[in-house]
């Protein structure tokens, strides 16, 4: 499984191709300057796979300036698709507030690996919507990794420890022996951390209708090394057949970081 590889080569490839002006009108989106099916994808909830398909696009290379894209799942809407852009909403909440926004593994650790899907690669899915969900409200938003690369614990620690006013979310998914197991649960190694987590958790195991394994502390090394209000998320277990399937989905993937968004957005900031 290598997907990660494959979108960024789509973005990159993409973006040397496009170039100008944009109508967004009853589920076309007519590509202007810059733009890239990765960004189309994410900016209408779907996937570029979904994109290509629905518009017969094989090879990215050929797309133009001012092609019009058929966005999937909009055909029938009368109104304009900007209705699609705006649906989650964006406000000034988080100035002057920063995310330090942690892909947990990568590279050479993938994490928990089951059914031929990688956590690693399942928590930077997550990372990156959280990351767009995030700036929407104004927060300014650090990445501890964007790519499939490997970090220590002490670095991504690091990292948000050069932050002021900043709160850590480490993203995970989880697994264990027993495949029925399943659930979210969120940890926390601090008083600032417990609320938090308590904050992110409430709106994930709710919006994403799972089971609720709680709130629990544990003294995880990444949370404790850093010294902003830290917390994990394990977003679901990838051991249990049924649940991994929902995981892997965009659907999910988006669903669970507008609620980790929404749980940020409701913590009490201090
Ligand atoms: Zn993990």
């Amino acid at each position: 499984m290598y997907p990660v590889k494959r979108i960024h080569l789509t973005l990159v490839t993409a973006l040397m191709f496009l170039c100008s002006g944009t109508v967004l009108f009853g589920g076309i989106h007519t590509l202007r300057k810059g733009e890239t099916l990765y960004g189309l994808a994410r900016q209408y909830k779907t996937s570029v796979a979904q994109l290509k398909s629905h518009n017969g696009i094989r090879d990215h290379r050929s797309l133009q300036i001012g092609q019009r894209i058929k966005i999937p799942g909009s055909s029938s809407r009368s109104t304009s698709s900007t209705k699609t852009t705006s649906s989650y909403p964006s406000s000034s909440v988080g100035r002057g507030k920063t995310v330090v926004i942690d892909a947990g593994h990568g590279g050479k650790d993938w994490g928990a690996y089951r059914g031929g899907v990688k956590e690693s690669y399942l928590n930077m899915k997550v990372a990156g919507k959280l990351e767009y969900y995030l700036k929407r409200h104004g927060y300014r938003v650090v990445m501890t990794r964007r790519s499939d690369s490997f970090l220590s614990l002490s670095r991504r620690a690091s990292i948000a420890n050069r932050y002021r006013n900043a709160i850590f979310v480490s993203i995970h998914f989880n697994a264990t022996r027993n495949t029925w197991v399943r659930g979210a649960e969120t940890f926390y190694a601090g008083a600032a951390g417990r609320q938090l987590a308590s904050s992110i958790h409430r709106e994930l195991a709710s919006k994403c209708q799972m089971k609720n394994r709680g709130v629990r502390f544990a003294r995880f090394s990444v949370l404790v090394q850093t010294k902003c209000p830290a917390v994990l998320v394990e977003c679901g277990f990838i051991s249990n057949p049924s649940e991994r399937a929902r995981c892997v989905t965009s659907s999910f993937q988006t669903t669970a970081a507008q609620a980790i968004a929404e749980g940020i957005r409701k913590y009490r900031w201090r």
